[in-house]
């Protein structure tokens, strides 16, 4: 019977029908006959790429159209503005997409006038912890890749999300996307919905297994690719898929490695397979792509990036930048770049289909694991399932290497013939409970102890377990620890325990913070306020600049007559008041990043070897800059963990001082993307802290100040002298140091500056010093006629 577009929202059928869908596809003509039109609750669980988000969409149109509004839950950052700009195509209809980034303690009141809204979970759990008023109109929200649940520090955060959207609204239809897994049939038990499940696949795959001089598939067939000694298998299918002529295009690979370095490797080592295979306007505009890709930032992986991408080849990982990620996942599906090497996280969600998968690597380094571990079969599936793109290629080929008999025996059996793993709540962990036992009583979803175990039914977790009194038993731990911390308070008293968060309690749920977190931050600034810390301040001494700064007021240690730009307190011992009871250990911007790097909430840099001994020498050097206890060094797992803190807090450090880019990317192993994001981390932590700070009797005023300071330093990447300049739009840290050493020391200067100055230490950049001097408030910004000034470029250099 053929799939029909008629049925749908009014003009919803012609507009598809532009696009190029001229039907329903199977599955989604199932979950059409099952009611999702109808506001009825659905999971699909449906391989990769055939066409979940269209059910999706049809979901939310009828809803809106019915008058509701819609939400849709992403499972990361990056794929929020993906998904809002393929919705945005519905304004037509006048439906209106908003997306909800940004800090994790606002309600997102302008998100009231949406109709359809995208975030990820962390973000819709905080809308709902800081009372977003329009949760309660919600009329549909769809939870893409819902068997990301499993994940066990994501998944809880998503089930108790979808638990308390559907507490607050007991007839919001749940449209929830799944990949293939083992037991769909407990989510969709879990969420009341109808459960469509399918194999089905708009572009047929081949699975198989290279070994020897062939790809051996599932169905029997085979395809020779010889490797002759010493060639390297994953080159040869590359060159092979590149060679084939059906479809009358070339195939493009993309190939699945197990780290960013080997994704990196891949790529330049394939760079020598796809480069023999460009035309000359292809070379012409990969070196076009090349220099974008330059411009997006001035690093090593920006450059190794660029190298490559000139050869046909690319890599990705989460390590990019942004900007990065996007020009290459569009230049791979324009075909221009004929090969990505890529770590998995390209496989959970972005729509980048190719000729041919390569799995080059089944098994990754996993810490807990202690060792390399095979990956789930669902991931597998998920890399496997972006083979094949429909109206290009005749089918799609995913293919696993082997260098024995026995490891193709092996793979056939692990992944080709297996099915996905089920799907298990992660819930009933004490770090997960934490955070979402403290948010549940914080926004009134439980009152007493038994209302938050009846809440905590309502989740994935109680659908699945037979072991009835875990949940409650870790629950108690958990509710013990708030109560202890002072987050919440439980009233034994009378029949049932009543449960309530505290004012710090609350403050800590709508920040976002896991309680552990906010305990150790507490902990550490409290060390400050009390004169526990005498002992500390007596031996500190003065620290000299770290290598990387050639200003040593940066460094400088503080106490408590230290006040902002006081330069004669930097000398340190001299000024230094022999003995007094305001004693205080000294807050430095590095014990402040170190605090909040030992929270649960920053993932700490990896000790590499080498620098367990590199980071002790530091941990002894700036002893005195730690707010809290250093734990001993006979504590092995407790100081390792330190010790990444203070990598970690040392990388912020450098940041804080200017240090480039480049060469902090160089000398902490990490990408670009990753320096952002430990920023990012670290800002939102102080950010959190400094709410705290005040919210919280004890805790001096003066910290606060330095917690600004600290984090405006990170925000800007600049030391303090350069804050004022820095905060400037379009000035950033490299112009506002090349300004400071040209004299112009503050916003105010620019005001006042000579325009030829000015324009020197901008190296002569006319449009970029006319809209910094206009971002300064000068009344006159024009620059014409002024020539650069030659002594301040001179300087600038
Ligand atoms: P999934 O979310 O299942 O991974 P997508 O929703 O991204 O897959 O769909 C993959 C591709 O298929 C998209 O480019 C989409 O436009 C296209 N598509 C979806 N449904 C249809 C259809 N019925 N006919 C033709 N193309 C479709």
């Amino acid at each position: 019977e053929p799939s029909s577009l008629s049925g749908l929202p009014a003009g919803v059928g012609e507009a598809l029908e532009a696009e190029g869908v001229a039907e329903l596809y199977p599955p989604q003509q199932a979950a059409v006959e099952a009611g999702v039109l109808d506001g009825e609750s659905l999971v699909a669980a449906v391989p990769t790429a055939s066409g979940k988000t269209l059910i999706a969409e049809l979901a939310m149109l009828s809803s809106i159209q019915r008058g509701g509004k819609a939400l849709y839950i992403v499972p990361l950052r990056a794929l929020a503005s993906e998904k809002k700009a393929e919705f945005e195509r519905w304004e037509e209809f006048d439906v209106t997409v908003g997306v909800s980034t940004g800090n994790y303690d606002s309600d997102g009141e302008w998100l009231a006038s949406r109709d359809i809204i995208v975030a990820t979970s962390e973000k819709v759990d905080s809308l709902i912890r800081n009372g977003a008023p329009w949760i309660d109109d919600l009329t549909c929200v769809v939870s893409d890749e819902v068997h990301l649940v499993d994940d066990s520090h994501r998944g809880p955060t998503l089930e108790v999300t979808l638990a308390k959207l559907r507490k607050v609204n007991p007839g919001l239809q749940t449209v929830a996307l799944s990949a293939t897994v083992g037991n769909a049939d407990v989510i969709a038990d879990w969420l009341d919905a109808e459960l469509v499940e399918s194999d089905w696949r708009p572009i047929e795959l081949h699975t198989g297994v290279h070994f020897g001089n062939a790809i051996n598939f599932d169905d029997g067939s085979q395809r020779e690719v010889p490797v002759e000694r010493g060639e390297d298998q994953t080159a040869e299918l590359v060159g092979d898929a590149l060679d084939t002529e059906e479809g009358g295009q070339g195939g493009s690979s993309l190939v699945f490695v197990n780290s960013r370095r080997n994704a990196e490797s891949s790529a330049r080592k394939l760079g020598e397979v796809t480069s023999s295979r460009l035309t000359g306007e292809e070379r012409d505009r990969l070196r076009e792509l090349a220099e974008e890709i330059r411009g997006v930032s001035d690093t090593d992986t920006s450059e190794d990036l660029a190298d490559a991408v000139e050869q046909g080849s690319a890599f990705h990982h989460a390590g990019l930048a942004s900007e990065h990620r996007s020009l290459i996942e569009d230049a791979f599906r324009d075909r221009l770049i004929k090969c990505v090497s890529a770590t998995p996280t390209l496989a959970a969600g972005v729509n980048t289909p190719a000729r041919r998968v390569i799995v080059r690597d089944w098994r990754r380094y996993d810490g807990e694991f202690g060792g390399m571990k095979p990956l789930d079969v669902l991931e597998v599936h998920q890399m496997c399932g972006r083979a094949g793109r429909p109206g290009l290629d005749p089918y799609g080929e995913a293919v696993l290497l082997a260098n024995d008999a026995d490891t193709q025996e092996e793979l056939f059996e692990r992944y080709v013939w297996a099915e996905a793993e089920p799907v298990r709540s992660k819930l009933a962990a004490e770090p997960a409970l934490r955070t979402h036992v403290l948010a549940t009583i914080a926004s009134g979803f439980a009152a007493t102890r038994e209302g938050l175990l009846s809440f905590l039914d309502n989740t994935l977790y109680a659908t699945q377990t037979d072991d009835e009194g875990r949940l409650a038993a870790v629950t108690d731990t958990v509710l013990d620890y708030l109560e202890v911390n002072g987050f919440v308070e439980r009233d034994r008293d009378g029949g049932a325990e009543g449960l309530a968060a505290t004012g710090i309690g609350h403050t800590v749920s709508r920040l976002y913070l896991d309680p552990m977190s906010a305990a150790e931050i507490l902990d550490g600034l409290r060390t400050v306020a009390d004169g526990d810390a005498d002992d500390a301040a007596a031996d500190a001494e003065f620290v000299p600049a770290d290598e990387a700064g050639a200003d040593p007021d940066a460094d400088s240690p503080g106490f408590t007559t230290y006040t902002r730009g006081d330069a004669e307190e930097t000398d340190g011992d001299a000024d230094r008041p022999d003995s007094g009871n305001d004693e205080r250990p000294a807050v430095t911007p590095l014990g402040l990043y170190h605090l909040v790097s030992r929270t649960p909430d920053t993932y700490e840099l990896y000790l590499k070897s080498g620098d367990r001994e590199e980071y002790t020498e530091v941990c002894y050097e700036r002893e005195t800059e730690f707010l809290g206890d250093v734990p001993s060094e006979y504590e092995d797992v407790r100081f390792e963990d330190w010790l990444a803190a203070l990598k970690t807090a040392r990388l912020l450090e450098d940041w804080a001082n200017e240090v480039d880019e480049d060469r902090i990317a160089e000398r902490y192993g990490v990408g670009p993307g990753d320096i952002r994001g430990k920023v990012d981390t670290a800002e939102w932590l102080l950010r959190a802290a400094e709410t705290l700070a005040r919210d919280v009797e004890g805790i001096d005023g003066d910290v606060v100040v330095q917690v600004r300071e600290a984090r405006k330093r990170l925000e800007y990447g600049v030391r303090e002298e350069l804050l004022d300049l820095a905060g400037v739009r379009n000035v950033g840290r490299k112009r506002a140091r090349r300004l400071y050493e040209a004299g112009i020391e503050s916003r105010a200067d620019l005001r006042e500056a000579d325009k030829a100055v000015v324009l020197g230490a901008l190296r002569g950049r006319e449009r970029t010093a006319e809209r910094i001097l206009e971002n300064a408030g000068r009344e006159d910004p024009s620059l014409d006629g002024v020539d650069p000034d030659s002594s301040a470029s001179a300087a600038a250099t």
